[in-house]
């Protein structure tokens, strides 16, 4: 039998579509409060907060970018003075792709992949390091990719950035091991969510054992057990859920 995790504050990067709405209505449905994030889409995240609050949860949505440091900065500050109440679970979720060939990989789009997955990283979890680990209980969960494991053409820099926050993640998970902090990743491959689109996925499922893609809420429940009290013992690990595709 498993135990109900203890009410905790959560906060979620890009919870405004995809797998992000799915952890938070995941971590919203185990009791915690859910603060999420998202850059543009405003509308979805309106609703996705009237739907949670509908079912009595405590949700609140911020728009920021996270590749801003000082408009993470100042979000979370904001957040934290309204509520000093520490965020004991953070989930970094936000990424974005922007592929191409290597050759013909545009700065400005290795820049904005590396920000958000990788800045994003610094800029949102780094402030709210401490108040975990003063709370002597806290869980990190970052959204690497299958193309950090296995790497994927065209996917040079989301792959390096992906597999830049696995480094992180373990490097971090030593850090804070002994104050009761968990940090890992996990690596999903194909997702049904809006990043396939434009995706070839004859040709892509064809690398899927199970040849299907995966669900969002599949990727929401491994987070939410991974930011649970059962999880405890689990850290510096990098998790697969892609029907197979990485060994
Ligand atoms: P979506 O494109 O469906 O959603 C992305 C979410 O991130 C949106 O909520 C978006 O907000 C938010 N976001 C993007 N950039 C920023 C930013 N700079 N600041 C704040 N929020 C931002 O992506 P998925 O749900 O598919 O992906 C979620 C995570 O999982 C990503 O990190 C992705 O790389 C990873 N992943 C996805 C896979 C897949 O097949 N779908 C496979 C492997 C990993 P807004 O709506 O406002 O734009």
């Amino acid at each position: 039998m498993s135990e109900p995790s203890t009410p905790r504050r959560a906060f979620v990067t890009g919870g405004s579509r995809g797998i992000g709405a799915a952890i938070v209505r995941a971590l919203a449905a185990a009791g915690h409060e859910v603060v999420f994030n998202y850059r543009a889409s405003e509308g979805p995240a309106r609703a996705l907060c009237d739907e949670l609050t509908a079912a009595d949860a405590r949700v609140e949505a911020v728009a920021f970018d996270v590749a801003d440091r000082d408009a993470a900065r100042a979000a979370l500050d904001e957040l934290l003075a309204r509520d000093p109440t520490p965020f004991q679970i953070v989930v970094h979720n936000a990424g974005i792709t922007r592929d191409a060939p290597f050759p013909a990989l545009a700065p400005e789009d290795w820049d904005a992949v590396i920000a958000t997955s990788l800045g994003g990283f610094y800029n949102v979890v780094q402030p709210l390091v401490m108040p975990m680990v003063r709370a002597r209980w806290g869980r990190i969960v970052v959204l690497s990719s299958v193309s950090a494991i296995l790497g994927n053409r065209g996917q040079v820099a989301y792959a390096a950035a992906k597999a830049g926050l696995v480094g992180a993640c373990r490097s971090l998970a030593r850090e804070v091991a002994r104050r009761g902090v968990t940090v890992n990743a996990v690596a999903p491959g194909l997702i049904d969510t809006d990043m396939l689109e434009g995706v070839p996925l004859e040709h892509a499922l064809g690398l899927v054992p199970m040849r299907r893609v995966g669900r969002p809420e599949e990727v929401a429940a491994l987070v939410r057990f991974l930011a649970s009290d059962e999880a405890g013992y689990i850290t510096g690990q990098t998790i697969g859920i892609d029907g197979g595709m990485a060994p």
